[in-house]
């Protein structure tokens, strides 16, 4: 029987493992952090997956579960089809991303969630990202998305704990505690993974170890030394290992470097140590109030779409301001909101009046008072605004019903973009672009679909799509190697 070693027990890896052993091979899998750290990133997730549907029947046929008050007894669902999405991907990567790689996605998105759903993960429709029930009728904006079933940000247990369970019942053989050091290669072809007591030999090896924003040394080095210091909303331990070992054994790199995956987060939770530990929270609400700088400016149009779609940004642009933090403003139009869907366990500043809120979060009361005023005079009542700069698109609504508040916000890094190239089956390719032989990748250690920006969603489907592929092709590649 072929062996196939797998390298990384996030999402990614867990969705390799099993389908390569779903094709007949054995397999290993190595997890640098212990039984405590599975999942990576995932486990930390909001849950969210972007994919493909035809309708309700598609949404339906995936789930049967409703979050409390979703019920109804219709379901209005336009379709999100696969083109959709990979214009999505490519305009929202400017034009960037490995067009291969963007089909590969969104072709494969619908069936991978089914095949994550037969594994035992649950999913369900969710407010949050704009499912709402209106006169009996469920009503899913297109290419919103289901998330697995779970409470706020413990969803991602909920998609990594029944594919571990499914993984150990189909024989998976999990190694704790066992990073991949480096690549074992023989006449050109890798040929097993280099751990801290040996080598565990494989007729492939898959490498699903995560980004390198974990890394200080990598992210002062490639995004520069503002991010040195930045809080992490998920693993420590994606500190680019599989990534720099597939570059050394012949892998080409892809994707932007010097780019990555940022929220606006509380900054007064520290980055998670444990999988089961609380990520900071994300502050998602921005975009029904404004963000201003420690100055008491505002710096970026806080409505341009979604939040979904747009709150990758939010962190990018923080690190850019002064002191690298921002406060997100509200009043009572929508603070009870706010606090009820975006906030989480952050506690934020109130002040009856803008003056007095500058006062206590410490920014030039007349400075703030100045940008509010100006910034109500120049909402519109279609929600956009004219004559403040930077302009606030959509959802813009005067600040003037006090108490206001206040959430101290930093940028908190989800993930780098840059990693190993790959092709549509999950091979590592080499400069030339001829695969580097028994080698493959998935997830975050790839680069190559995710430039600028992307959708929310996108992540966890990439990394099922691609883990799951990777898997397949590293198993029958194997077997004709080994055969
Ligand atoms: C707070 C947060 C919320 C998110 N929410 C969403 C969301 O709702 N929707 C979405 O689409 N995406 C979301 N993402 C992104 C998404 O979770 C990730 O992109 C995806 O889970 C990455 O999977 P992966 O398997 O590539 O990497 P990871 O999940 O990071 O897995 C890598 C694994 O490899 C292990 N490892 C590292 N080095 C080694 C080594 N040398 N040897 C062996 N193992 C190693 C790590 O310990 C880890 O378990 C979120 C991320 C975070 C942090």
């Amino acid at each position: 029987m072929p062996k196939v070693v797998v390298a990384g027990a996030g999402l990614s890896g867990l969705a390799a493992a099993i389908s390569a052993r779903e094709a007949g091979a054995n397999v290993v899998l190595l997890e640098k952090g212990s039984r405590a750290d599975v999942g990576g990133n995932a486990a930390f997730s909001g849950g969210l997956f972007l994919f493909r549907y035809r309708g309700p029947d598609d949404l339906t046929s995936i789930t049967q579960d409703f979050e409390p008050g979703m019920r109804a007894d219709r379901i209005e669902a336009p379709p999100y089809t696969s083109e959709v999405y990979a214009a999505e991907l490519m305009a929202m990567s400017d034009g960037r991303a490995d067009p291969r790689l963007v089909e590969t996605l969104a072709e494969k998105s619908l069936d991978t969630v089914r095949w994550l759903a037969a594994k035992g993960v649950r999913f369900t429709f969710n407010r949050t990202v704009g499912a709402h029930v209106r006169n009996g009728v469920l009503h899913i904006p297109p290419g919103q998305i289901l998330t697995s079933t779970g409470e706020g940000m413990s969803r991602g247990f909920e998609v990594i704990e029944p594919l571990l369970e499914y993984a150990e019942r189909i024989g998976v053989e999990i190694r704790w505690s066992t990073p991949l050091i480096d690549l074992v290669r023989e006449n050109g072809r890798v040929t097993g993974a280099a751990v801290g007591d040996g080598v565990v030999p494989g007729d492939a090896v898959v490498i699903a170890s995560g980004g390198f924003q974990a890394d200080r040394e990598l992210r002062r080095r490639h995004l520069g030394p503002d991010w040195e210091n930045v809080t992490l909303r998920g693993t420590r331990l994606a500190t680019g290992d599989g990534i720099i070992a597939g570059l050394r054994a012949g892998a080409d790199e892809a994707g932007t470097w010097s780019s990555c995956h940022s929220a606006a987060v509380d900054p007064s939770m520290p980055s998670p140590q444990r999988s089961a530990a609380s990520p900071p929270f994300p502050l998602h609400g921005f975009w029904l109030g404004v963000l201003v700088n420690r100055e008491g400016e505002r710096f970026v149009d806080e409505g341009p779409g979604p939040w979904v779609k747009n709150y990758s940004k939010m962190g990018k642009a923080i690190m850019r301001q002064p002191g690298h933090e921002a406060f997100e403003i509200f009043d009572q139009r929508t603070a009870e909101r706010v606090a009820d869907q975006f906030a989480g366990a952050a506690v934020p500043v109130t002040a009856p009046t803008v003056a007095e809120l500058a006062e206590r979060i410490g920014v030039p009361p007349g400075k703030l008072v100045r940008t509010i005023e100006e910034f109500n005079r120049a909402c519109r009542d279609d929600g956009s605004t004219t004559g403040c700069t930077p302009p606030k698109s959509q959802w813009a609504t005067p600040l003037d019903h006090p108490p206001f508040v206040a959430y101290h916000a930093v940028a908190g890094l989800t993930f780098t973009f840059g990693g190993v190239r790959i092709d549509p089956d999950g091979r590592a390719l080499g400069g030339d672009g001829v695969p580097v032989p028994g080698l493959y990748a998935a997830g975050e250690a790839t680069g190559g679909l995710f430039y600028g920006d992307y959708p929310g969603g996108a992540a966890l489907m990439r990394a099922a799509v691609f883990g799951r592929v990777a898997g397949y092709t590293a198993a029958t590649e194997a077997e004709h190697h080994h055969g």
